[in-house]
């Protein structure tokens, strides 16, 4: 099961290459307008990270604002219930909005107030990542705009209000399935009309270079805080690391620091719905096959046509037929593991975790939860296990108590 690639066979460092791949992942597929924008970023990407003031500003909002260092949690009751691995949550649910979407909105916003771009634009499905790109801009006193589709806006109505309240315009999207395919495509769209004052923050590892790899470099600080974290607390590092993965920027920001790491075992949990049928799931690597969406090459949920498949997830986070190019070449020369759970295993693993340790966690996390569930017992109890917990569940309640047959 564990990955079959070498330490010496993983130079993460070179990835990806000056065309934005990741092995045969990955790439630039955009229109001919939107080349040069995306080259510029590119290149004022490379002069922030290596410029010592962007950085300390963004340490410093990631402390003062976002609320980093998040703490990393013994689960103390779910271990003993569970009799295995010790198990630890990285608690990116404590962050300023509820998940760890802010970490990668602040460096964005940042980037574009030194290209001189005060317009953003952003698109979202579930709202967790309009609500971070809205909350940044407030702060920083930048004008955002947020394309959403339609159907998720009377899904969301309460992100849709709290991205108002914090002064962004929402634009409901009334094309195609009107969800989150159709607000990326809109946002596009928008970049390429207006790309001279405006930046577009892509909420995931995802889309055409440099975006999968600026959004990964913006996580890495959770893996690079949970080295520190486990050697304080455990004096060793973990022996697998689990975490979600729907575009793939939490998962990918966890497991960064520990790629050149052979003995961790690191497993990554898409969305595996009612099952692996078709349209009936979101789990890339059932079934998913290698295409093009929305700028870059990977796997993707498409019939032999090449149209698109219909997704679902109980998790609006995890809802999307493409995986981020990173996560497709991990999988391939077998770095990353990857693993599913179904949407009733997931309501199982929400009731667990709030009865065990008084967490409620987001039904994205739940997913990574759920499989270390299943995983934990598996391994002896001198093991440790280290999950993302990538979000709050708050967001989530209402879902849950109408599945569950609760009147709230
Ligand atoms: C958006 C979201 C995810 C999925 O996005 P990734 O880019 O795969 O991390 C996971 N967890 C939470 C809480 C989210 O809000």
């Amino acid at each position: 099961m564990s990955g079959t690639a070498s330490a010496k066979e993983i130079e993460k460092e070179a990835l990806p290459n000056e065309q934005g791949r990741f092995g045969d992942f990955g790439g630039c597929y955009v229109p001919e307008t939107l080349m040069t924008a995306l080259k510029d970023l590119g290149d004022e990407y490379e002069r922030a990270k290596a410029d010592p003031e962007f950085q300390s500003e963004l340490a410093f909002l990631l402390k003062e604002f976002a609320g980093r260092p998040t703490g990393l949690y013994y689960a103390e009751r779910l271990t003993e219930e569970l009799g295995g691995a010790r198990i630890y949550f990285k608690r990116e649910d404590l962050l300023h909005t509820g998940a760890h979407k802010i970490n990668n909105a602040i460096g964005q916003a940042l980037l574009a107030k030194r290209m001189g771009k005060k317009r953003i634009i952003a698109e979202t499905g579930a709202g967790q990542h309009g609500v971070a790109t809205a909350t940044v801009c407030a702060k920083m006193g930048l004008e955002c705009v947020v394309y959403m589709g339609s159907v998720d806006m009377e899904r969301q109505k309460l992100n849709v209000f709290r991205m108002e309240l914090c002064g962004a315009e929402v634009r409901g999207v009334d094309s195609g399935q009107k969800t989150l395919k159709d607000a990326v495509n809109e946002a596009m769209r928008d970049w390429v009309t207006n790309v001279r004052d405006t930046h577009y923050i892509l909420g995931s590892a995802l889309g055409a270079h440099p975006y999968p790899m600026m959004v990964r470099d913006f996580h890495r600080v959770i893996g690079q805080e949970v080295r520190a974290e486990i050697m304080e607390k455990e004096g060793r590092l973990p022996n697998e690391m689990i975490a979600c993965v729907g575009g793939g920027s939490n998962a990918i920001g966890l497991f960064y620091e520990f790629l050149d790491e052979p003995d961790i075992r690191l497993v990554g949990v898409e969305a595996g719905g009612h099952g692996i049928k078709q349209g009936e799931h979101a789990a890339r690597f059932e079934g998913g096959r290698l295409g093009v969406l929305q700028g870059c090459k990977t796997y993707i949920l498409q019939n032999d046509d090449g149209q698109i498949e219909l997704t679902h997830s109980i998790s609006a986070g995890l809802d999307y037929a493409a995986i981020g190019p990173e996560h497709a070449y991990y999988r391939d020369i077998g770095r990353i593991d990857y693993a599913y759970a179904t949407d009733d295993e997931v309501l199982e693993a929400f009731k667990v975790l709030c009865r065990t340790e008084g967490i409620i966690p987001a039904l994205e996390s739940t997913h990574a939860l759920a499989y270390t569930i299943k995983r934990a017992p598996e391994l002896a109890k001198d093991q440790v296990i280290v999950m993302n917990l990538s979000g709050r569940g708050d967001k989530d309640v209402n879902q849950v108590a109408q599945f569950l047959g609760h009147d709230v």
